[in-house]
């Protein structure tokens, strides 16, 4: 037995991050061969045609102008009020549902995943996603001593399997309370997936269906972490007015989330948007998730709020921060379609690609897959079933060719 003096449920603890591995690969051929003859599709950040990393300049410039007693200060723990008020009206825009909601501010969309597990779930409570899914989801659940199990995402047409979600929903409240599902989209992180408008009706039948049994309790958690590369804005955010009336045992959470919205990855800003019919789990949405904050982290970053609250405030401002972001998205849709026309030609059978920074294309062998690719200096991230391709990351130039060759890949292993 190795040497151990971690506490029981902490001993074997060891995050093996395939993303960071095949980046670490890209990079070592980088320093072999040069960046001209590499492709890195490993990174889950914009980067632009020449390969840097990209902050919106707006945002560049009103982070720069802030006074620093506002980048250095403390912020309450629940999150500066106008922040709160800017992430909801953002995160809404035209599609505020006809309900109570509040917000509290978290360290990313991450920080609303930890809450949401801690607060929604008892101890060994098995939650719920689909099978292709993030994987820090499950580090979650598993770090706060819950498990997480999954439905199957696509159907024979490729579309939602709400069979599968209904089953799965089902089978958990059979053994549960209450049953919390992370639910990624729209622009699902890895297949590019958005549930349409009539696939959300049938998810919210299935809630409502089972929260007719007044013992239990339902929580979809929607991480909109792609939601502004998901397309025309009121679109892509329609689905949100369906959580107008549901019933009190059905709360729904907002993953909002900087990190790529605002191209402020590293700033750990988010917050954690509660939606219910009641008004009463709504306060206490607010206490128990601000609790948890003071638990956990403290107040979060005071200068990225009052960044987002500065946007927010400024008409002239936003719009221009949202004309940025359009041209990044409209550069990924590019970068999208090439490969999409090419796998099509290349008879390369992708997973449904709607919008966001990854495509995926399912593999029995993935980390072979991967591994063959590394001859034509090629760096994409193995999952369990697929390939994840970040075309966020990969200039078009390179996007070029690169379907062709992982159809040749799939066919060597
Ligand atoms: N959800 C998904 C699917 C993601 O891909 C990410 C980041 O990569 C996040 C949530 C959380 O991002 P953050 O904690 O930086 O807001």
């Amino acid at each position: 037995m190795t040497v151990s003096i971690a506490a029981s449920h902490a001993r074997g603890k060891f995050a093996t991050d395939k993303i960071f591995g095949a980046s670490a690969a890209a990079n070592k051929d980088v320093a072999k061969y040069g960046n001209e003859v590499v492709v890195n599709a490993t990174i889950g950040a914009i980067l632009d045609d020449k390969e840097t990393l990209v902050c919106l300049p707006t945002v560049e410039k009103v982070f720069r102008n802030l006074p620093m007693n506002e980048v250095i200060n403390y912020a309450p723990i629940a999150g500066l009020p106008d922040y709160l008020e800017a992430a909801m009206a953002l995160t809404f825009a035209d599609n505020r549902p006809e309900a109570y909601t509040a917000a509290v501010a978290t360290a990313g969309g991450s920080g609303v995943i930890h809450h949401t597990i801690a607060n929604y779930t008892e101890i060994g409570d098995t939650l719920l996603t689909s099978d292709w899914y993030w994987g820090p989801y499950k580090v979650l659940c598993e770090d706060a001593l819950r498990k997480l199990d999954t439905y199957t995402l696509f159907d024979e047409k490729q579309k939602f399997n709400i069979k599968s979600f209904e089953s799965k929903v089902n089978e958990l409240l059979a053994k549960q309370n209450s049953v919390v599902a992370l639910i990624n989209t729209p622009a699902h992180n890895p297949t590019g997936y958005s549930l349409t408008d009539s696939e959300w009706d049938s998810v919210l039948d299935v809630a409502k269906t089972a929260a007719k049994d007044q013992s239990k309790r339902i929580v979809l958690m929607v991480d909109i972490a792609y939601l502004d590369y998901a397309g025309e804005k009121n679109e892509s955010r329609a689905f949100m007015k369906k959580f107008s009336n549901l019933p009190d045992n059905v709360l729904i959470i907002l993953a909002f989330s900087m990190s790529k919205g605002y191209t402020m990855y590293g700033q750990r800003t988010g917050a954690i948007i509660g939606v219910s019919s009641s008004k009463e789990i709504i306060k206490e949405f607010e206490d128990i998730n601000q609790y948890t904050s003071r638990a956990t982290w403290s107040n979060i970053n005071r200068g990225c709020m009052r960044l987002l609250a500065t946007i927010y405030n400024d008409k002239a401002i936003l719009a221009q921060v949202e004309k940025e972001r359009n041209e990044y998205y409209s550069l990924i849709r590019e970068r999208s379609n090439i490969f999409m026309r090419e796998a099509k030609e290349a008879n390369l059978h992708m997973l449904p690609y709607i919008a966001g920074f990854f495509l995926t294309i399912p593999a029995k062998n993935p980390d072979a897959v991967c591994e063959k690719l590394h001859d034509d200096h090629i760096f994409a991230v193995p999952l369990a079933k697929g390939v994840r391709i970040a075309v966020c990351a990969v200039p078009s130039a390179k996007i070029t060719g690169m379907a062709g060759k992982v159809a040749q890949a799939l066919a060597a292993v």
